[in-house]
């Protein structure tokens, strides 16, 4: 008799959750990330006790059907890459599929749908991989995705979260970076019923940093727009003068994907060069666009980190952008403003 067999859907889907779903803020991300995909211009987040006893996702994207609202949750389903050349060219933020089935396999989840000229919206409720319930409800344009007792059947993972502050920390940051790598999109996040911020979805990116940060730091930013035949880098910086003790302050998009990247935050701190102080970093918002056959997102689940062609090029092109830009303002440091 032969000893392999292929695992149950829960088991397979709960192996993959263990690597897309860390933690609360790997909720968020997915379900955000699926927002933004599904053209939303309004995405509301809401959580209970920092995401931990509940998330809720709001948009009023493009919805999902009966059929897809079902589908969405098998394993390797997915609406945005069909062919393996799909893959070289990636315009979305999701395309593995998985992160649907992964959450369903680790949480008890409810989604709510309604497509444009629907006059009803769809649910169906999930949990541990199991369809729980399904049918009609009343419901606006969009999708409504409520993430409820997370790792309840992963006893060792929940016995790994950190502290509520720290959850919480963790996803006040992805947030805010989709915030800022979208504009044009109205971001809200609430925790305990209480608003953390809100963006306007005006389209401009120093207006959403003001919104983010403070007014009067926004305000102090410089301009950065430069480009070659590849790249285009854009966003702001701030003057030598406005640092921060920590690099969290610094935030990298690469098409329209907030990405960690050391590399990048040494580009940056060595194009300020002597004008920073010892221990301090500046504060930068800058979103790097180029063409998708240029960067390769499949190289973590959480697509956190990227690895992009021609990245000596692109750090010419950023420290020849940042110091042009410093060479505009006072090059001497002070001790003027401080955290
Ligand atoms: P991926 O994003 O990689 O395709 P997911 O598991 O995150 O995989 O989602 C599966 C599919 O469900 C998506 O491809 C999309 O078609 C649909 N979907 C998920 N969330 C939404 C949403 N908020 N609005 C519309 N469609 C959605
Ligand atoms: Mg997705």
């Amino acid at each position: 008799m032969s000893k392999i067999k292929q695992m149950p859907a829960a088991l397979s889907n709960q192996i993959a959750a263990g690597e897309v779903v860390e933690r609360p803020a790997s909720v968020v991300k997915e379900l955000v990330e699926n927002s933004i995909d599904a053209g939303a211009s309004i995405i509301s987040v809401y959580l209970e006790e920092a995401g931990i006893s509940q998330i809720m996702v709001q948009d009023n994207g493009e919805g999902m059907d009966a059929e897809d609202l079902q589908l969405a949750f098998l394993p390797h389903a997915t609406s945005k890459i069909y062919r393996l050349n799909d893959l070289f060219n990636v315009h979305s933020l999701g395309f593995r599929g998985e992160a649907l089935a992964s959450i369903g396999s680790v949480a008890k989840v409810r989604v709510e749908s309604c497509q444009a000229g629907q006059d009803q919206a769809n649910f169906v409720e999930i949990a541990g991989s199991k369809l729980m319930n399904q049918g009609q409800c009343a419901g606006n344009q969009g999708t409504k995705i409520e993430v409820k007792s997370l790792f309840y059947n992963t006893p060792a993972r929940l016995k790994h979260l950190k502290t509520l502050q720290t959850e919480l920390k963790h996803i006040i940051r992805f947030v805010q970076n989709m915030a800022l790598a979208y504009p044009q999109i109205q971001f809200s996040l609430f925790n305990n019923q209480q608003k953390l911020f809100q963006t306007s979805g005006r389209g401009r990116l120093q207006e959403s940093i003001a919104q983010i940060y403070q007014a009067n730091l926004a305000r102090q930013l410089i301009a950065l727009n430069v480009a070659d035949d590849d790249f285009k880098v854009s966003g702001f910086i701030s003057p030598p003068t406005l640092t921060r003790t920590s690099r969290n302050y610094i935030h990298w998009f690469v098409n329209g994907r907030a990405v960690y990247s050391n590399q990048l935050n040494q580009v940056l701190i060595k194009a300020y060069g002597r004008q920073l102080m010892i221990g301090r970093y500046p504060i930068s918002i800058l979103v790097i666009d180029l063409d998708p056959r240029l960067v390769d997102a499949n190289v973590h689940p959480t697509k956190q980190t990227v690895r992009l062609s021609k990245e000596s090029e692109l750090a010419k092109l950023i420290q020849d952008g940042v110091k042009a830009c410093l060479g505009e303002v006072n090059p001497v440091p002070n001790l003027g403003q401080t955290l």
